[in-house]
């Protein structure tokens, strides 16, 4: 299960069912004192989420709409998955749980700012536990690969992203489809070449199955 090679793998998991964890995250208000804004927590799982999307944390954009990767991220995740708008967001077998539920802020020195770390500890494996259905999980950047994968992951994010292979068939390392990534997307051009055609053919076998 996601988590058990890196930090979350060894807290308690407490019994609740999927609907009381999910109440329990969007009534979470933990950080409520260092946000510039009223924590707005955004998940999107299902108990039949199979294929799991871990990106980093909303944008401002997903902290004002609520729905996960509702931005130009989005769209280019979901080319990368071969899925558009409506698969995306009406198949339950593909759920969104960031390793931060809400909008951290924007950093005046330039992006976001990174994921308050205390969700991921507070709730990924409360909820991680609630998903057995999940086989594969998207790991969207440094954080989730840092949190899903502990001392396997490289030193850097492109060296995990350049192993995707060792992860399978649990994990798969990604950047993040921000469009701060786009430079980093023509130095690594092995990425949309062999990395995104694997990832829809394996989304088209299990959203077939
Ligand atoms: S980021 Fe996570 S821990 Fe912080 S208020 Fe939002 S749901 Fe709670």
């Amino acid at each position: 299960m996601s988590g058990s090679g890196g930090e979350g793998g060894s807290a308690y998991i407490r019994p609740m069912s999927l609907d009381a964890v999910l109440a329990d995250i969007h009534a979470c208000r933990a950080c409520a004192g260092e946000l510039p804004h009223e924590p707005r927590p955004v998940v999107r799982v299902r108990p039949e989420t199979r294929l799991l999307i871990c990106g980093q944390a909303p944008g401002r954009r997903v902290h004002e709409s609520g729905l996960p990767f509702d931005d130009p991220s989005g769209e280019r995740l979901r080319g990368w998955m071969g899925v558009d708008r409506g698969v995306f967001y009406g198949e339950p077998a593909i759920g969104v749980a960031a390793m931060a539920f809400c909008f951290p802020g924007t950093n005046p020195k330039g992006g976001d700012y990174p994921p308050p770390r205390r969700c991921a500890t507070l709730w990924r494996p409360h909820l991680l536990a609630q998903l057995p259905n999940v086989e594969l999980t998207l790991l969207v950047g440094s954080y989730a690969q840092a949190w899903a994968l502990g001392a396997r992951a490289r030193r850097s994010m492109t060296e995990t992203v350049r192993a995707w292979r060792e992860f399978l068939p649990d994990f798969l390392p990604m950047p993040h489809p921000s469009w701060r990534n786009t430079h980093w997307l023509k130095r690594n051009p092995w990425f949309e070449a062999e990395v995104a055609p694997w990832l829809r053919e394996r989304v088209a076998g299990m959203l077939a199955a």
